[in-house]
């Protein structure tokens, strides 16, 4: 019997060597061979922009060094309104860099790299999970979904909600309407775009909870705020938003 044993484990080993021989972990980015407990190469690692303190406390956004008092600090555009959400919390800057990254998640069929992002993204909302009752992506509308396969969102909030403990829901938020790329829209534009763009299904689901809503991209904060709204139109407590990456203005 142990002997079965020992050859199984001995087998199983073997296996995993020749596999990893005929297959070595790449990094996702450029692709040069890295070791298996490596996520991205050291040149690639060192060129994502991660967004750390002193930031805004509630959109995240990076504050210069000289104002870090240690306090909870607001950026300018936070002091003057107060977003529709409660707070948005993202891993890197979006960048050149970055940008690639996400752009190979998106379109090009690499979902295995929702591994790396999600390390990414329980790292950055790290304060907000205690908070948290229900993860939701924010939703693409159900035809481009059919065309793209899956939702780059959801697939990053359904493996997050997992490693968090938390219930996660990919349909009680929808689009009701196709709507334009957001890309090359000024702030306003951005909101008449998204004006009714997304509804509430089964709103009972919602009912009291703190909600985590799953992104990636924090640009204006245009299509998170259209979502915050609407949830707690429909009973939202709070509405906490987390992205792999958000723009900064240089
Ligand atoms: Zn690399
Ligand atoms: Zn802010």
């Amino acid at each position: 019997m142990k002997n079965t044993r020992d050859f199984k484990n001995i087998f199983k080993t073997l296996f995993r060597n020749i596999i990893v021989y005929l297959f070595p972990p790449q990094c996702p980015y450029c692709e040069k061979i890295i070791d298996s407990e490596q996520i991205l190469c050291d040149e690639c690692f060192h060129k994502i922009h991660f967004i750390h303190a002193p930031k805004c406390y509630w959109c995240s956004v990076p504050l210069p060094i000289e104002t870090d008092t240690g306090e909870k600090m607001l950026c300018a555009k936070c002091l003057s309104k107060r977003p529709l959400y409660d707070m948005a919390r993202s891993a890197f800057v979006y960048d050149i860099f970055s940008r690639q990254l996400i752009l190979k998640f998106k379109y090009y069929d690499r979902t295995d790299l929702r591994h790396i992002l999600v390390h990414y993204l329980l790292k950055a909302g790290i304060d907000l999970f205690d908070k948290t009752d229900l993860v939701i992506p924010v939703p693409m509308y159900w035809l481009r979904r059919l065309k793209r396969q899956y939702n780059q969102s959801a697939v990053l909030a359904e493996l997050l909600a997992r490693k968090i403990h938390k219930e996660y829901n990919g349909s009680v938020l929808y689009r009701t309407h196709h709507t334009e790329s957001q890309t090359h829209k000024t702030a306003k534009e951005r909101k008449q775009n998204l004006t009714d763009a997304f509804q509430v299904r089964n709103a009972e689901l919602i009912q009291g909870k703190r909600i985590l809503l799953i992104d990636d991209v924090l640009t204006t904060g245009a299509t998170a705020e259209s979502c915050a709204k609407v949830l707690k139109k429909n009973g939202a407590k709070a509405v906490y938003v987390l992205t792999m990456a958000r723009s900064v203005k240089k």
